[in-house]
């Protein structure tokens, strides 16, 4: 139990996760929910402490209060848990932490109403819409290691329909105004270039979604699974997951850019010439410059960048 307020209002509401992932170190504890009077506790202290946007702390908002085995949602609790903060004087805000994927698949009626009620509680807003967004993990599209290291993230599904689950998931989160921000991770161990391949079709599959994209590059945490294996490193990146890399950005900058500016400019003069004027050519110039010391391939990713 927190004695006095925390960063960003953040209240834990569960622990642990139990699907797996060989390179995660949550998976190493069992999923435990925090109940929800002790939730409201601690948003009794947070609040009287004058904080009124509220983090829910968790690895995955779609299962607070699941019972089933195969990581079936509870549909009642979670919306019982949301409706509780969002009702409680003095909270204004809501953010959920993190979530997984084939919760959404598995219940959209859920997503549908928890968004109702965090969209009216948004901290983020694209354009002038107000969102909701969590972080999740797509880490790759390649079945096979999904297979290999991820087993039990799709669970109730199987490992080969992980590429369907992320595109169906991302299309009911985005129907919501629900806008992931997705991990993505290059060079897991033994990641062949036909893995990569894959994720890149995904990618392909993904791009009139709205999400933000964070490739990140495996590194063996301590007490998880892959622990004794090699972490990726920047030497490791072939053409192709460079090209993984240099797609995400350009999906976040042609996703995001407007909205960055318009939060920061509020002239809408500036904020064409910064768009049209400013960013390309500072872009063109880096290109050049850093295309002259690592190379073609660093000049193309700062032309893309730019044009995204
Ligand atoms: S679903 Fe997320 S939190 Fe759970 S084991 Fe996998 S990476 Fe870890």
């Amino acid at each position: 139990m927190i004695r006095h307020a925390a960063i960003h209002g953040a209240v834990e509401i569960s622990k642990g996760c139990g699907r797996n992932c060989q390179f995660c170190t949550p998976t190493m504890q069992s999923r435990v929910d925090t109940p929800l009077d002790r939730i409201m506790e601690e948003i009794k202290i947070t609040t009287k402490e004058g904080s009124s946007n509220i983090t829910l702390v968790t690895e995955d908002l779609f299962l607070y209060g699941a019972k089933d085995k195969r990581f079936i949602p509870n549909k009642e609790a979670v919306l019982k848990l949301v409706k509780t903060v969002a009702d409680y004087p003095g909270v204004e805000g809501i953010q959920s932490s993190h979530m997984s994927l084939a919760p959404v698949v598995c219940n959209p009626g859920m997503v549908k109403e928890v968004a109702e009620v965090l969209v009216e509680h948004n901290w983020y807003s694209h354009g002038k819409k107000a969102i909701v967004t969590s972080e999740t993990g797509i880490e790759t599209g390649s079945a096979r290691l999904m297979k290999k290291y991820m087993a039990g993230k799709m669970l109730p599904y199987k490992p080969e329909q992980w590429i369907e689950i992320i595109t169906e998931a991302f299309g009911i989160l985005n129907d919501n105004d629900w806008y992931p921000l997705a991990t993505l991770i290059v060079g897991l161990p033994e990641e062949s270039e036909e893995d990569v391949a894959e994720t890149l079709e995904l990618m392909d599959d993904l791009k009139d979604y709205n999400a933000f994209y964070v490739p990140l590059f495996f590194v063996p945490l301590e007490d998880c699974l892959l622990m004794h294996k090699k972490g990726a490193e920047v030497d490791s990146l072939s053409k192709i997951r460079w090209e993984l890399l240099v797609r995400c950005w350009e999906y976040n900058i042609r996703i995001w850019r407007d909205t960055f500016l318009k939060h920061r400019i509020r002239n809408l003069t500036i904020f064409n010439v910064i768009k049209r004027i400013v960013i390309p050519y500072s872009a063109k110039m880096a290109g050049i410059y850093y295309g002259l010391k690592h190379g073609e391939q660093v000049k193309q990713a700062f032309r893309r960048m730019a044009t995204a």
